[in-house]
C-alpha cells in the first residue's frame, strides 16, 4: 500500500520508503487517513492474533508478510476483576508473546518495516517497547538496536539481549536516551522503530479497541481507563474507536480516563491548567517507570483525544503502588508496578467518586510482574 506520512503540523507528505522519521518543519508525523471497508464480516476469524482486523490496517489485502512475523499477539482476554463487581473489567494484555501491549504496535510496525526492505532497527525504551520491538526483529532477521535509560530492569535488558539486539544503556534521563538514539538515526545506522515517533505503531495499538468491539458485542464500557506517558496504548485506542465511529458501528466513543504517575504528570498538569500543548516536568521518581515521560512528544494529540471523548486524566498515588500490586495479586494477576499504578490511580479516583460508574469499566493489565522484582 502507497501509503504517506502527513506532518501534523503543516500536512506536508512524506513517502515512508524516504526512511524520514520527523518532518522537516520539525512537526511529528502521523499516517495519511485511508478508506477501508468494515464490519464484522470482515474479521478473519480463523487469524487468532491482531491480523484478524487486517482489513482495518495499512496494507494491502494480499499483503502477506506478517504471516511470517505473527507469535499470536492481542486477542487478549477481558474478564470482572471481582467477582462481586461486574463493571470492573480487566482486558490482560501482558498475555502477549514478550509479556506486554507494545507487542501490537511492534508487530505492525516490523511488518511495515520488512515490506520496507530495511535491514536494521533503532528504537528507545524504558523496557517493554524494546523487548517487542527486539523480538519480532529478530523473529524476520532485523538487525536491531536499542537505547534504554540506566536503572532500567535487569531482566528487561536480558530479555532484549536475548534476542539478538544490540543494548545500549544511556547515562542521564529517559530524554537523554531518546536523544542517544535520535543521534544514531541521524548518523545514518538504521530505520527508526520509535513507538513514539512511528505512526505505523499506533495502527497497531488501535487493535485494542477493535478487539473491546469484537468481545463485548457492541456492547461498550463507558469508560476506559488507561495509563499514559507516551501515548501508544491511548492514541491508538482513540483512533480505533473513532474509526469505529466514522464506520457507523458504534455510537459513541468511551469516555478515556488516562492514568499518570504522579511524580512525572506533564499530561495531567497541562490537562488541569487547560493548556493545549505539554510542557516538560522534572520527574521527581516513580515507581511506575513504564509511565514515566516527562516530555511526551505527542503531548498535544493526546490532551485532544482525551478531550474529544469529555474523557478525564488523575494520578496514581505513589503509595498506593505496592498495595495495588498485592492486591491484583491477590486476584491471581501478576503485574508489573506500572500496571499496578495503573489500577492505584483508578481506586483513588472510584473512591473519589463514591464509587459511581457509568457503565462497565475497562482498564488494561498492560505489564507482567515478572519483569521486574
Ligand atoms: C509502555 C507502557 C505503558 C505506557 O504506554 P505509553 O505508550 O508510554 O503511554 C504503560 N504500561 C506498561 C506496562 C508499558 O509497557
Ligand atoms: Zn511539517
Amino acid at each position: 500500500m502507497s501509503i504517506k506520512y502527513i506532518c501534523c503540523e503543516c500536512d506536508k507528505k512524506y513517502d515512508p520508503k524516504t526512511l524520514v522519521f520527523r518532518c522537516e518543519c520539525g512537526g511529528l508525523l502521523d499516517l495519511e487517513k485511508f478508506d477501508f471497508i468494515f464490519s464484522k464480516e470482515d474479521i478473519l476469524s480463523n487469524e487468532w492474533n491482531l491480523f484478524r482486523y487486517l482489513k482495518t490496517l495499512p496494507f494491502d489485502d494480499s499483503f502477506n508478510l506478517w504471516k511470517d512475523l505473527t507469535m499470536g499477539e492481542g486477542l487478549t482476554p477481558i474478564i470482572p476483576l471481582e467477582k462481586d463487581n461486574p463493571n470492573l473489567l480487566v482486558k490482560v494484555d501482558y498475555l502477549m508473546p514478550t509479556l506486554s501491549f507494545k507487542d501490537r504496535g511492534a508487530v505492525v510496525l516490523i511488518s511495515k518495516a520488512k515490506e520496507l526492505g530495511i535491514k536494521k532497527v533503532i528504537q528507545d525504551s524504558s523496557g517493554n517497547a524494546g523487548n517487542s520491538i527486539a523480538a519480532y526483529a529478530s523473529r524476520v532477521g532485523i538487525e536491531c538496536d536499542i537505547y534504554v535509560p540506566e536503572g532500567t530492569s535487569s531482566k528487561k535488558i536480558k530479555q532484549i539481549s536475548s534476542h539478538g539486539a544490540k543494548v545500549h544503556i544511556v547515562k542521564g534521563t529517559r530524554e537523554d536516551t531518546a536523544k542517544a538514539a535520535l543521534n544514531a538515526v541521524e548518523n545514518g545506522e538504521g530505520f527508526y522503530a520509535s513507538h513514539v515517533y512511528n505512526p505505523f505503531f499506533y495502527q497497531g495499538t488501535k487493535t485494542y479497541a477493535y478487539e473491546i468491539y469484537e468481545q463485548l458485542n457492541g456492547d461498550l464500557p463507558g469508560s476506559l481507563v488507561i495509563p499514559v506517558g507516551n501515548g501508544t496504548l491511548l492514541l491508538g485506542c482513540y483512533y480505533g474507536f473513532k474509526e469505529l465511529l466514522d464506520l457507523g458501528l458504534i455510537e459513541k466513543i468511551p469516555k478515556i480516563i488516562a492514568v499518570q504517575a504522579k511524580g512525572c504528570a506533564p499530561i495531567y498538569r497541562a490537562f488541569k491548567e487547560g493548556k493545549d500543548s505539554v510542557d516538560e516536568v522534572t520527574n521527581t521518581g516513580t515507581l511506575a517507570e513504564g509511565i514515566a515521560i516527562a516530555k511526551p512528544m505527542r503531548g498535544k494529540q493526546i490532551l485532544e483525544a482525551i478531550r474529544a471523548t469529555e474523557g478525564e486524566i488523575i494520578t496514581a498515588p505513589e503509595n498506593k503502588i505496592v498495595e495495588a500490586r498485592k492486591y491484583l495479586a491477590e486476584k491471581g494477576f501478576y503485574v508489573e508496578p506500572t500496571t499496578a499504578a495503573t489500577f492505584a490511580g483508578f481506586i483513588n479516583y472510584y473512591n473519589a467518586n463514591n464509587s459511581e460508574l457509568d457503565g462497565k469499566v475497562i482498564l488494561p493489565l498492560c505489564g507482567a510482574g515478572l519483569k521486574k522484582d
